[in-house]
């Protein structure tokens, strides 16, 4: 491995400032990357799909960065919260089961234990071609995307590329359906972005998975509380060690219920024509049901991932029973 500087830094201002702010984000000879838990910073390093000079530790704030705040109306939560604490703490299990539900259900104990909520919203994503040194796919530079004719079994069946990823955060799931929003720090100031406008599809550019630019650094995560309901329920092969097949959130907000869904295309995926059905009317299974049907509508699956347009329909359907605490799913 290349030798690398680690430097410590202790607020989301001082890591903005001591980012290069000429090379994106994703940029694989940039100098200089941020490391939060390490997660998947430290495995892409591992991997040779990066080669910093240096590393900026922002672990070292953790005392600060590290809270989950009831504000008024608004539940404020730190860039350094880990997945764990965000599972168990009492203010996120109360207003926002469906956040809590999915940080517990993500990848290991262990790595729940390390993991940071601004470092799951910006991990790159799984596709085997991507994380592959031998393939130069479109993500990385190149003029072919290896998955829409090869091995796509855990790739998007929305989106229509012209990259197949699935955008691998729990998180992001439940935080699209509320439309959370993100406050960033860079060396000009702050700024806010809806999780709505997080995200980037392939199609507006490829290279990236959210619009944050070369200096911007998560610094808080804002929610806001009068969900009535709300769940996350995925399906994955294991149990552990593993991402979801299909995810979903099912949210009753005071706009009505919001689905969203999660590893079945490059953003969180809003179900809309479940949505429509679901209005803001009380739930029943014979509802949720009918509901989860329309949550396929527009999926264009590839060779090997048809079986998701089951699973699509099977996880929307638990997702708002769970919500609405017509069955235990504990
Ligand atoms: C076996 C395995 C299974 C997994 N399963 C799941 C799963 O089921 N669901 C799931 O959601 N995840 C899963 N993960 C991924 C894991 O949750 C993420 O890698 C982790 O959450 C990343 O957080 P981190 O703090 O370690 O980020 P880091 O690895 O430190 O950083 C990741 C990226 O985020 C950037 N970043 C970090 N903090 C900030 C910030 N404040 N502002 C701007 N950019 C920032 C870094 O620069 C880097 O680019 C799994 C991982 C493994 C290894
Ligand atoms: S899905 Fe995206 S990351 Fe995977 S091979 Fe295609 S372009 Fe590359």
């Amino acid at each position: 491995m290349k030798a690398f500087e680690y430097v410590d830094v202790k607020t989301p201002e001082s890591a903005a400032a001591a980012l290069p702010a000429d090379a994106s984000m994703n940029e694989p000879r940039r100098s200089v990357y941020l490391k939060a838990g390490g997660i998947d910073l430290i495995d892409m390093l591992k991997e040779r799909d990066i080669e910093p000079n240096r590393l900026l530790n922002l672990k070292a704030g953790e005392a600060d960065l590290r809270y989950i705040r009831l504000d008024g109306d608004t539940i404020r939560i730190g860039p350094l919260v880990t997945l764990h604490q965000l599972s168990a703490d009492p203010i996120v299990v109360e207003h926002f089961p469906g956040l809590a539900q999915a940080a517990g259900e993500a990848a290991t104990p262990q790595i729940r234990n390390v993991a940071t909520v601004g470092g799951n919203l910006c991990q790159r994503p799984r596709c085997w071609y991507f994380r592959a040194a031998e393939f130069n796919c479109l993500k990385k530079g190149g003029d072919i995307c290896f998955a829409k004719e090869g091995e796509n079994q855990y790739h998007a069946v929305f989106g229509d590329g012209p990259s197949y990823i699935v955008h691998p955060s729990n998180l992001a799931v439940p935080l699209t359906a509320v439309d959370a929003e993100i406050e960033v720090r860079n060396p000009e100031g702050t700024r806010v972005i809806r999780t709505s406008e997080f995200f980037v599809m392939p199609d507006e550019n490829v290279m990236v998975e959210n619009v944050l630019g070369p200096t911007d650094v998560i610094a808080e995560l804002r929610i806001p509380t009068g969900i009535k309901q709300s769940s996350y329920y995925e399906v994955r092969e294991k149990q552990s060690y593993d991402w979801p097949l299909v995810a979903a959130t099912a949210a009753l907000t005071s706009e009505g219920w919001r689905v969203v869904m999660g590893a079945v295309a490059p953003v969180p995926w809003r179900a809309s024509e479940t949505e429509e059905i679901l209005g803001s009317k009380p739930m029943t299974a014979e509802l949720a049901a009918e509901a989860a049907e329309a949550a396929v509508a527009g999926a264009k699956p590839l060779r090997y991932n048809r079986y998701k347009l089951d699973l699509i329909k099977v996880v929307v359907r638990r997702a708002l029973t769970r919500a609405a605490g017509l069955e235990d799913y504990a």
